[in-house]
């Protein structure tokens, strides 16, 4: 379910939707937005330290994660995206963001975790056992244990003082009161997203012949772009064409504008070695050092999803519109050879940002639905 198909040529759209939280449990290899990961290998999960903001050193927040397996690979039969952010405004930058971590797993139709054959819907199953203790309040690895009950288990020190204001408090003194649920409650929004399932279709454009040339044209300009993002200027771009020079001035978010009211609710484009759709004209990324780097492995990165920023809509965050987690939109690239390690089973890819046109997270989000 939710699995974006690898065969089709066009683009596919992600919606949030609700979903009976048992559904989204790992062994349904679910795409699935907030509340705990799913993780895919249960042995080697990412280490706190992997999974702190390269800013601000705090515990970043599970965003989302995709299920979209390899054709053709059978190393890769079972492959996951997981996209974790921090939530702090001041850390979201522009370009590679160390605010942003995306990790790849990937597992052969035969391993020691799931049975090879697809998985019986039934609430009652359970789910195959992670060795490690996870984190109560983020479900990410915990190896820091309460030193007082050693029954609750932490990422971080942020997350075990968050549970401790609570209601571990009482829970680990054994007293037990409506007030501690209550503080549980607001834990959980301050750590974790709203959970939704991830339910991705083809992208249905309704526009009519003579538009779609247009938008064709937009992407051979945006192609351009990303090929030449590190000298690209004004004068470069004139020269070009005419109808690229103009485009280039503030025809980019139009088109994004454009495109995206055809299907307003969609919070993922998945279009794997496609082209992203950009939201602006700056802060473009392209080829070298300074822009999508290569895998670890040595091969290049090829976009694979971006996560759009009407997802800001469904994520019910308790933070100030200036403290909480903004975005324009978020280009995911991963490695084009799907590479495997023994040693690393969760890869890092790569991820970049494109920040908001205006100020305000409402506002800007509604603009992006708004007719031209
Ligand atoms: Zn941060
Ligand atoms: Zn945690
Ligand atoms: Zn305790
Ligand atoms: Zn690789």
């Amino acid at each position: 379910m939710g699995e974006p198909s690898t065969t089709s040529g066009g683009v596919e759209l992600g919606y949030a939707e609700d979903s009976p939280a048992w559904k989204l449990h790992r062994r349904y290899f679910p795409s699935k937005i907030g509340g705990f990961p799913a993780w895919l290998d249960l042995h080697s999960l990412p280490l706190p330290s992997d999974l702190q903001c390269g800013s601000c050193s705090q515990p970043m927040s599970y965003l989302l994660q995709v299920y979209a397996a390899h054709d053709g690979d059978p190393a890769g039969f079972h492959r996951t995206t997981f996209v974790f952010v921090c939530r702090k405004s001041a850390c979201m930058k522009p370009g590679n963001s160390p605010a942003v971590r995306v990790m790849r797993c990937c597992l052969p139709r035969n391993n020691s975790f799931y049975s090879s054959e697809p998985p019986a819907y039934d609430e009652k199953l359970g789910d195959p056992v992670i060795s490690h203790p996870l984190c109560a309040v983020c479900g990410c690895l915990g190896p820091n244990t309460c030193s007082s009950c050693k029954k609750s288990f932490y990422c971080s020190r942020a997350h075990q003082m968050l549970a401790w204001k609570s209601g571990h408090k009482e829970e680990c003194a054994g007293i037990k009161d409506d007030e501690a649920v209550l503080k549980g409650k607001n834990m959980e929004t301050a750590a974790i997203f709203s959970e939704y399932e991830l339910v991705v279709e083809p992208e249905e454009l309704e526009g009519k012949k003579e538009e779609k040339t247009e938008d064709e044209k937009m992407l051979e300009y945006q192609k351009l772009l990303m090929n030449n993002a590190p000298t690209l200027n004004d004068t470069s771009a004139d020269e070009l064409d005419p109808f690229y020079a103009s485009a280039a001035k503030d025809k980019t978010f139009r088109a994004f504008q454009k495109r995206v009211k055809q299907n307003p609710e969609q919070v993922l484009r998945y279009d794997r070695g496609g082209v992203p759709l950009l939201l602006s004209d700056k802060h473009v990324p392209g080829k070298g050092v300074k822009n999508v780097s290569r895998c670890s492995c040595g091969a290049p990165r090829t976009f694979e999803y971006q996560i759009m920023p009407q997802i800001l809509n469904y994520l019910d965050q308790e933070e100030s519109l200036t403290e909480g987690l903004d975005f324009g939109t978020i280009l995911v690239y991963t490695c084009s050879r799907n590479c495997h390690s023994e040693s690393i089973k969760y890869q890092p890819e790569f991820a970049w940002v494109q920040p908001v046109q205006s100020e305000g997270r409402g506002p800007r989000v509604e603009a992006a639905m708004e007719e031209d």
